[in-house]
């Protein structure tokens, strides 16, 4: 791991990973150093539901559905079976009240091209006979699914690796400048790299690994808690209102969300609300026990949208940071891929650049989410 490196990518979860399995394409020297283990981080304490049909704005719910679509190719291409099931989700409606709101959702989704549909009390009970009769509807999409996010990074690491793409682990970069010659170097606790470009892939970490070069990105750190069950015989056919049943039988429940820094300590409290709003969603999951519990940090921008993109003030430093991270590894891979190498993207990225953020003050809109 010495010379110069096109590109290094700091972050090996689902998106830095994502990202140098793209770029094995273009047989250039990348290496991607991680502080620890690649799904140490969000990427292995996450829900990981590939979902679209209720992402807001409605670009960013088509951004969405492209992403979802291209799993379907990944899925043929990587060595590693990593469980994609396009299930379908619903969400459940248990107010009459909230249908107007619904109805203009769905129209915002359609005007995009995403298909979802409003179903009847009845319709929702056919496709779905377990969850909680007392509702008014769903929403319905054919488009979401989830997967295994562990074997998903897996898979991209070992076929970046295969294609020449370098990784170094437990290895965490303690400091970036740019020298005189326009080139980064990172300063690791194994040794320090040069190279063209740098990616900051870092998650929850990367605002501080902005830092390291006097650049804000303004994220958020939010808690979410999720409950999983003991296996059980197949009990739902869709992801449904926070619950999916895994391809072991396990449901995976979760819905929290706190800021508490890094701390990943699940409460009391908080798996209590959530198994109790579970029984809401299910009725027969009273019966059911929970095995364990867990907690992982959303990385969320202030605005609740991808940050990707060049940074202006530092040619040459890339990032590539976001929430529902394992929605969008396949198209952030692809187009942080296209832009590290062509310089620019085969579908516009401009809603999510860096540059929209002009000051901290920015106004918040993650109750778009
Ligand atoms: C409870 C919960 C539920 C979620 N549910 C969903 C969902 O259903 N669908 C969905 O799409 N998304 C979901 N998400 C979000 C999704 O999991 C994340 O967006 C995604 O995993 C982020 O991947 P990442 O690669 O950006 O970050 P991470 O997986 O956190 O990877 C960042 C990596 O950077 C490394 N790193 C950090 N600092 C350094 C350093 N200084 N030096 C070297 N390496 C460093 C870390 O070790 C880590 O491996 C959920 C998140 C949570 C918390």
């Amino acid at each position: 791991m010495t010379g110069l490196y096109k590109t290094l990518i700091i972050g090996s979860g689902a998106i830095g990973a994502s990202i140098a399995y793209h770029l094995s394409n273009y047989n250039e020297r990348v290496l991607v150093v991680d502080q620890g283990f690649p799904t140490e981080g969000t990427s292995g304490a996450t829900q990981a539901w590939v979902w679209v049909h209720t992402k807001q704005p409605n670009f960013y719910g088509e951004f969405s559905m492209y992403s979802a679509e291209l799993y379907q190719s990944l899925k043929k291409r990587l060595g590693m079976e990593f469980e994609l099931d396009r299930t379908g989700g619903l969400s459940l409606i248990f107010e009459k009240s909230r249908l107007k709101e619904v109805e203009s959702l769905i129209a915002a989704q359609q005007e995009r091209g995403i298909k979802v549909e409003l179903l009847t009390r009845q319709e929702t009970l056919r496709k779905e006979p377990e969850v909680n009769p007392n509702i008014v509807g769903a929403t319905y999409s054919a488009l979401d699914g989830h997967l295994n996010p562990f074997r998903l990074t897996r898979s991209l690491i070992e076929d970046a690796t295969n294609n020449g793409m370098e990784f170094s682990f437990y290895n965490k970069v303690v400091a970036v400048k740019r020298n005189n010659e326009m080139i980064y170097e990172v300063e690791t606790e194994k040794g320090t790299f040069l190279a063209e470009q740098v990616v900051i892939a870092g998650g929850p970490w990367s605002k501080m690994i902005g830092q390291m070069l006097n650049v804000n990105i303004p994220i958020k750190l939010v808690k979410g808690q999720i409950i999983v069950t003991e296996p059980l015989k197949p009990l739902l056919n869709h992801i449904v209102s926070g619950v999916r049943q895994t391809n072991n039988g396990e449901l995976l429940i979760g819905y929290s969300k706190e800021e508490d820094g890094f701390n990943r300590n699940t409460s009391f409290n908080i798996v209590g609300e959530t198994a109790r709003y579970a029984q809401k969603i299910v009725p027969k999951l009273k019966k059911v026990n929970i095995v364990r519990t867990f907690a992982g940090i959303r990385s969320m921008p202030k605005d609740g949208l991808p940050i990707l993109g060049e940074v202006p003030s530092n040619p040459g430093l890339y990032v590539a940071v976001t929430h529902s991270g394992i929605t969008l590894a396949p198209i952030v891979g692809l187009l942080m891929s296209e832009l590290l190498r062509e310089g620019s993207t085969s579908f516009p990225l401009d809603d999510y650049l860096v540059s929209r953020f002009k000051s901290e003050n920015e106004l918040l809109r993650e109750d778009l989410q």
